[in-house]
């Protein structure tokens, strides 16, 4: 029998993250991943921005996530030797009609993120007509290969078993829980992303889970100097490689890449690109959304051996960070996390 005091569910991002956080702490821990090629993490786009386009405000705790955000891609880079962090400037095209929106913007607190400002747009493979901002920090994180170098550096430090959880083989004890009559965890955390809508205990806690396909096309002579955002982003990958996406869709959830969402993005895609390209590949996930857009993270009401760590949604690498740490606090020093993403809002 394996003892450990925190059982994770689930290594994506979320899973990930917390484990990483659990051994910052010197916190002990296992985790159970049975590997999906379609989980969010697996096939995410990766990006984020501080500033939300559709208000033109600073995005809610920006300060906060980004600096949890630096700090925890660049310990996991340094842990593993590897590249996860890519900062890259957003180029944000925008009707010229919203200029003096924008003006108004950069005036504001969140023109600290607005860099530039042009009246227009004179970039080979762009479409000209729009006007243009420069948004800074952003950037992205290449969530597969965090959570493939991740996994690697867990299975060869035996923190991680590589199967699919039965809910079934739980078997509650006085003093823990014994997982596939195997390991014995004190406690035990869900982090299965889109697949916690079947789970038990945290099935209904407000998920509203939502399809994304994303491309990567092939696109020799486009600038990689930038994240180009449209009503799409453009993602700069290297050797004229861009991932584009993504797609919304709550209605068909399901993992297949369809032609439906291959057309929304070339569509959106066209009215920006004005060079050929190739698609190359087409992927499609489920997000992790809750209603109220804002994470999950708690432990059971009912069930205090039991917690949840999910609703990254489509935000999950500048959520990610911040909230593995406060759901570490949570596990390690039982300090509960505030209201506004605390589960049991949905109890
Ligand atoms: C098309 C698309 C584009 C996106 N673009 C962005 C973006 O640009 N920026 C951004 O920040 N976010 C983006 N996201 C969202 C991001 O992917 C998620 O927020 C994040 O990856 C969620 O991580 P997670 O660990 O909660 O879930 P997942 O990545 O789904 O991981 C869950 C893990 O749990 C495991 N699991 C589940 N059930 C079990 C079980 N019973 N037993 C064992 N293991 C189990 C699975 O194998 C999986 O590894 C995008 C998502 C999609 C689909």
């Amino acid at each position: 029998m394996r003892n450990t005091k925190h059982l994770i569910i689930g290594q994506g991002l979320a899973g990930t993250l917390l484990a990483a956080e659990l051994l910052k702490q010197g916190s002990d821990f296992m985790i159970i991943d049975a590997f999906s090629p379609d989980a969010a993490s697996q096939v995410a786009g990766g990006a984020f921005i501080p500033i939300v386009f559709r208000t033109l405000k600073k995005a809610e705790m920006i300060d906060e996530y980004l600096h949890a955000l630096f700090k925890t891609y660049e310990s996991l880079e340094n842990l593993t030797s590897n590249k996860f962090l890519q900062l890259v400037p957003s180029l944000k095209l925008f009707h010229c009609d919203d200029f003096h929106k924008w003006q108004q913007a950069k005036k504001s607190p969140a023109g600290e993120f607005i860099t530039e400002l042009f009246d227009s747009v004179s970039i080979t493979g762009l479409k000209q007509g729009f006007c243009s901002a420069v948004i800074e920090p952003s950037g992205w994180v290449d969530t597969k290969q965090l959570t493939g170098k991740m996994g690697e550096w867990f299975l060869g430090k035996n923190h991680l078993i590589e199967e699919k959880l039965d809910y079934s083989r739980i078997e509650f004890q006085k003093d823990g829980m014994v997982v596939h009559g195997k390991i014995k965890a004190e406690k035990i955390i869900f982090c299965e992303g889109a697949m916690a809508i079947h789970n038990p205990w945290f099935g209904n806690t407000g998920f509203s889970i939502n399809k994304g396909e994303i491309l990567e096309i092939d696109a020799p002579g486009l600038p990689v100097d930038y994240i180009i955002r449209g009503d799409v982003f453009v993602m700069p990958l290297g050797n004229s490689r861009f991932r584009v996406g993504a797609t919304y869709d709550l209605k068909n959830i399901d993992n297949n890449p369809s032609e439906a969402g291959k057309q929304q993005l070339l569509q959106k895609l066209d009215l920006i690109l004005n060079l050929p390209y190739k698609v190359i590949s087409h992927n499609a996930g489920i997000r992790p959304a809750i209603k109220d857009r804002k994470p999950i993270l708690g432990m059971h009401p009912d069930l205090p051996q039991i917690y949840i760590f999910n609703g990254l949604g489509s935000k999950g690498v500048l959520f990610g960070p911040y909230w593995a740490a406060k759901m570490a606090e949570l596990l390690i020093h039982g300090k509960i996390p505030p209201s506004m993403v605390n589960v049991n809002r949905y109890f």
